[in-house]
C-alpha cells in the first residue's frame, strides 16, 4: 500500500533504522521510541489487523519479537527486561494500521509507565542503537 508508512519503509522508500529483517518480517527502530531502542516488528506484507495475521506469519512475527528481546538486553541498550505489546484496532491505540509488534525495553528502577513513557520518545543516539541491536541479532 503506497499511502502506508510502513510499507514505504519495507519498500526503501522511506527511512528506517531497520535492525532486523528476513523474507516475512522487518525489524526497526520506532521514529518516536518511549525508551532507546524501541523497536516495531513488522509483517512485509500489508496486513492492517492481528486477526489477518495468518498462524505461519505470526510465528515469524512473534519469533523476531523474541530475538529483538533478547537483543536488547545483550546489546548496549542493556535492558534488564522488555514489554512486549500490540495495539490492535483504534479503540487499543493504533494509529499505524498496519500490524506490529513493539518490542520496549525496560531498565530497573527506570520508573516509567507506558502511558507516561508516550510522552518522552527521544533517543538522541538512535543510530549508535540501531547499531549496536543489529550487531548482537544473528543473521537469518
Ligand atoms: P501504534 O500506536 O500504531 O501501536 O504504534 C505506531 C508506532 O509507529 C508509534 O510508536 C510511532 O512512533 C511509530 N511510527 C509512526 N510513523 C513512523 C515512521 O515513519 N517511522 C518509524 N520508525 N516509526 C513510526
Ligand atoms: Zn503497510
Amino acid at each position: 500500500m503506497s499511502d502506508c508508512v510502513f510499507c514505504c519503509i519495507v519498500a526503501g522508500t522511506a527511512p528506517a533504522r531497520i535492525v532486523y529483517s528476513d523474507d516475512h518480517v522487518v525489524a526497526f527502530l520506532d521514529i518516536r521510541p518511549v525508551r532507546p531502542g524501541h523497536t516495531l516488528v513488522i509483517t512485509r506484507e500489508h496486513i492492517t489487523d492481528l486477526a489477518g495475521v495468518s498462524t505461519a506469519v505470526g510465528a515469524r512475527l512473534f519469533d523476531a519479537a523474541r530475538m529483538v528481546g533478547a537483543a536488547l538486553r545483550t546489546s548496549h541498550v542493556a535492558a534488564d527486561g522488555v514489554n512486549v505489546l500490540i495495539n490492535d484496532g483504534r479503540a487499543a491505540f493504533q494509529t499505524v494500521f498496519h500490524t506490529h509488534i513493539h518490542v520496549i525495553p525496560r531498565h530497573n528502577g527506570d520508573r516509567i509507565t507506558l502511558a507516561k513513557g508516550l510522552l518522552v520518545r527521544r533517543d538522541p543516539n538512535a543510530d549508535a542503537t540501531a547499531q549496536s541491536i543489529r550487531a548482537v541479532i544473528p543473521s537469518d
